[in-house]
Order: structure tokens, then sequence, then C-alpha cells
């Protein structure tokens, strides 16, 4: 029988696994942390599941598959229009579970659930976004037809940051498309991932469809290496990224694997510069900067740029408003985990012995009466070279960095000479430039006059270069191929007879 999310209620919360349709309590001894971000104070311990666990909720999801994948494709896309409402009803409590755990604040939150949500709206198009091809009379008598076939047992990993965005890209598609899966959400907050696993279940989907298995390192690679998981969506750390998607396709799995990120943001001068420094404080510091898309790096064109916006930014830096992240009205709550702090942390000391010159330092802020939570200021780091250590690679913090070049060509070299190529964007009130930075920079989605442009659920979410291994996008019809294959049938009704043909048959 189904048990709340937190089964085990002593003073620290246990989480279980949820696997065929229950809550499932851990039988691996292994435990992780997780902790409440504003307070700084262990809140929960997640089970970390061993291979024998993994396998036993692999098997059970394939016990499901039949029954699902053969259900028709507009009864999937019922149960997920059901998932949707509930969605939506439950769209506070959700956000309150990413918030609790995350940090991030909880009207971020809500918007991170919608983002999520809006995936499973696209997902009840199934019925005509999953159709085949039809050639009618290709030769005499000889019709064409393809169709797209569910995969089977699917896994998705997901990252700390987007605890229900994530998941539900994955589920939405895999699942309306006939799959089943499991999801090995980021052990730092799994509360979402369950609760969304649950309402599946109370929106009518079956059990062993939508399985939620709790973990680490040992999970993720017994999901990497079981020959009954067909295709490995991931999104995390470029590193681990790598290694899943070179082991996923070594075992002859389909891989989508995306990763890290550094997102320029070229101003030019004819950019309306106060509307600039706005998009750039929401899309540096909104979710602390733990968010793939934000905006990292700010690239101005000529040093009367980069002054003028450093003028507009540093008051705006200093005030920012910072706090638990369930109250409400703030701009920026803490880091994801003390561990993770002081990473950033590092990376801001490493900037300052790099030469690059701090504007604001947001270490050592405090939040009175939350002294042990994980807060940290928003810094402004002016002066960034591109030789920097702390500018080639990925901070994941309130860490604005600023960039000055001479001209619109070096600034778009240099977001292409970057290792990384997720989100990029451009402010100018010059439409031929816009469209040249469109066109020519080597990142997967841009923004002209757009902060933070993560396409919508009809389009595909994916990155270039080391911020996306593998070939399809997330969700959109690049999700709907990803989790389905295509079968095409030739067929000929004909009276006539049929002679032996020995060379390569072609169209007559
Ligand atoms: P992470 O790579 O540490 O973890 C991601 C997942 O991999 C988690 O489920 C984790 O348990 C698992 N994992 C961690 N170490 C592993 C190992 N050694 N072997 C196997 N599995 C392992 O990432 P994170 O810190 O949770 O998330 C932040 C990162 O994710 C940032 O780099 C961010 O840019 C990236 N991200 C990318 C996108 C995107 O779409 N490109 C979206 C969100 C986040």
């Amino acid at each position: 029988m189904s048990q709340p999310a937190e089964a085990v209620t002593t003073e620290i919360m246990r989480h279980t696994h949820f696997i065929n349709g229950a809550h499932v309590e851990g039988s691996s001894g292994r435990f992780g942390d997780v902790y409440n971000p504003s307070s700084g104070a262990k809140s929960a311990e997640v089970p970390l599941a061993s291979r024998s666990e993994l396998e036993t909720a692999i098997g059970l999801a394939q016990e499901a598959f039949p029954g699902w994948g053969g259900t028709s494709v507009q009864q999937r896309a019922r149960i997920m229009a059901r998932y949707v409402t509930l969605l939506y009803e439950h769209q506070h409590e959700l956000a309150t579970l990413v918030s609790k755990e995350h940090g991030k604040v909880i009207e971020d939150a809500m918007g991170e659930v919608l983002r999520g949500i809006e995936v499973v709206e696209f997902a009840v198009s199934a019925p005509h976004s999953q159709k085949g091809e039809f050639s009618d009379g290709v030769a005499t008598g000889v019709d064409i037809h393809s169709m797209r076939k569910p995969l089977g047992v699917v896994a998705g990993i997901t990252p700390f940051n987007f605890p229900a965005m994530i998941p539900l890209w994955m589920a939405g598609m895999a699942l309306v498309t006939g799959n089943c899966m499991i999801i090995k959400p980021s052990e730092k907050d799994p509360s979402c991932p369950l609760r969304l696993a649950e309402l599946f279940l109370e929106a009518g989907g079956p059990p062993g469809v939508f399985n939620v298995v709790n973990g680490d390192k040992e999970a993720v690679d017994t999901l990497l290496e079981d020959t009954r998981i067909k295709a490995v969506s991931f999104v995390g750390s470029t590193p681990i990224a790598r290694y899943v998607y070179a082991t996923a396709t070594a075992n002859g799995k389909r891989c989508q694997a995306m990763g890290g990120a550094k997102n320029h943001m070229l101003i030019l001068p004819d950019a309306d510069i106060e509307a600039a420094a706005n998009a750039l404080m929401g899309a540096a510091y909104g979710s602390a900067g733990e968010r793939c898309m934000a905006i990292s790096v700010g690239v101005c064109v000529g040093d009367e740029v980069a002054d003028k916006l450093i003028e507009l930014l540093k008051p705006k830096v200093e005030s920012l408003r910072i706090g638990p992240s369930l109250d409400t009205g703030l701009e920026m709550g803490p880091l994801v985990t003390g561990e993770h702090r002081e990473k950033v942390t590092g990376y801001i000391e490493m900037a300052r012995e790099e030469g690059a010159e701090l504007v604001i330092d947001g270490r050592g802020f405090e939040v009175a009466g939350h002294e042990e939570g994980f807060f940290l200021g928003g810094s402004l780091i002016d002066h960034v070279k591109p030789s920097m250590t702390s500018y080639q690679e990925e901070i994941f913090g309130p860490v604005l960095q600023i960039m000055r070049v001479g001209s619109f060509e070096e600034g778009l070299q240099l977001a292409n000479d970057h290792p990384y190529g997720n989100g990029t964007s451009i402010f100018t009130r010059n439409g031929a430039a816009a469209r040249t930075y469109a066109d020519q920079v080597e990142v997967g989605m841009v923004g002209i006059n757009v902060p933070i442009p993560v396409p919508l659920a009809f389009y595909s979410f994916g990155g270039w270069k080391a911020s996306a291994f593998g070939d399809h996008n997330q969700y959109g019809m690049e999700g709907l191929r990803f989790y389905t294959k295509v079968k095409t049938v030739t067929s000929r009704w004909h009276d006539s007879h049929l002679n032996a043909e020995f060379s390569m048959p072609v169209l007559k």
C-alpha cells in the first residue's frame, strides 16, 4: 500500500523509493543527507539504492511495459491530461517541497513547477504528434506506413537544481509515448520527484510505469549497465554527462546527456543599458545562480558600456532581497548545501587571485536569525579575462562576471571559443547585429533582448559543445523522437502474380 513520502517519522524524516505504485523503504543500509538550506539543518535522509534494489525496480517496470505500451495513445494522453489537472491543483505543494530542499524562493519554485507542467500539457498532444507517416500507392498495390513505437523501460537521471521541472521534462514525454520510467533524482532534493510519481498514480497511471529510485553512483551505474534499460536521459554537470553518455552508448543504449554551462550576454553600445542591467539581475542572481541557463558572464562592447553597466548593477546587487526560501517577496534564497557554497566561494577567491576586480564580494553574507543557513550574497566581478580558470569553468552560484571587448566580432568570438554552449543572449537595438549573432553563435539556445531563452514546451531544450551529448534535445518533438523508435511497413495488396526479382527493388 502507498504510504506518505515521509514514511518513517522520527525527528529526521526518512525518504523512501516509489516502485510499482508504492513507497518502498531502502534496504541497502546506505543513506544520504538532505538539508534545509535556509536553516542549514539536516532535514531528512534519503536511501541510496543498491544494485539489487534497482534490478528489482527495473524488473517490475518491465512487467508493466506490455500493458502500458499496448494502451492506446489516446487513453495514455487522457491520463496525462488528468495528471496536468492534478499538477496544477498541487502546484503550491510541489513548489514548497522544491523550495524547502533546494532553497530557491517560493515564487521561483512556482515558476519551475509551471514550466514542468507545460511539458506534460504538450505531451497530451501525443495522439497527433506521435502519428506515423503514410504513402499510398508507391508501386502497384503497394503502400508504406511508419509508426513510432515506445522503447521499453527508460531511465531519467536528474540534477538538484530543478527537482520538479526536469523530472517532468522526461516523464511527460517518456510516459505518453508508452515507455515505463525509472527516475533517479538528485539525492539533495528527492521529495518533489517522489510526489510527482504519486500524483501520476492518482491520475490513473498504472503501477510500475513511473518509478522513483533514490541513489548515487551505484544506482546510476546499474541503470547504465542493465540491458533492460533501453534509453537514458541525463541532466547534470558536464563531467558526469560525459561519463553517462560514454557508458550508456557503450552499452548499446540511446542516450541524451545535458551538461553544465557558462552563458554569455553580449551588450552592444546601442542597447538599452538599464533594461540590460535589470535583465542581468534576474538572470544572474535568480535561483542564486543555480540555473544552467543563468547568465554568468556579461560581455560589454566598449569600456563606456561596461562602466555604465557596473554603475547600474552595483546598488542593485548590494540591495538584493535575500532570505529564507519560503518567505515571500524575496529575490534570492540560500545555496543548496554548505559544500556547494564552499565551491562557489572558492571560485570567487580564485577570480581575485587571478587578477579580476571584486566589485562586490558576496562572501560572509548572513541572514539575521538564519546564521547557519547556506546563504551567500551576490558577487559582481569586473575585468575578467578569457584565460582565467574562474571564467573557463562553471561557478553555478550568484556570481556575475563582467568582460570588456572591443567589438561585436570579439564578443561573438568569445562565446564561440568557450567550451560550453548552452544559452546566450544579446542586448541591442540593431536587428542586423542580433540576427548575425543568432546565426553565428555556437550555442544551442539564443535570446535577443531576452536574458533566459528557455524554449517553450512545443520547442525543445538543448545546448551545444560541452553542454550536451547525444542527438536529441529534451521535450517537444525532439523528446518524442528520443523516446520512440520508428518501424516502417511496406505492404502489397494486389491480385496480380508476384514474380521473383533478383535486382534491388526500385519503384516502377
Ligand atoms: P551532478 O552532475 O552532480 O548530478 C547530476 C546527477 O548525476 C544526480 O542525480 C547525481 O546523483 C548523479 N551523479 C553525481 N555524481 C555521479 C557519478 N560520479 N556517477 C554517476 N552519477 C553521478 O549535477 P548537479 O550538481 O546535481 O546539478 C548541477 C549541474 O547540472 C550544473 O552543472 C548545471 O549546469 C547542470 N544542469 C544542466 C542542465 C542542462 O539542461 N544543460 C539543466 C540543469 C542543470
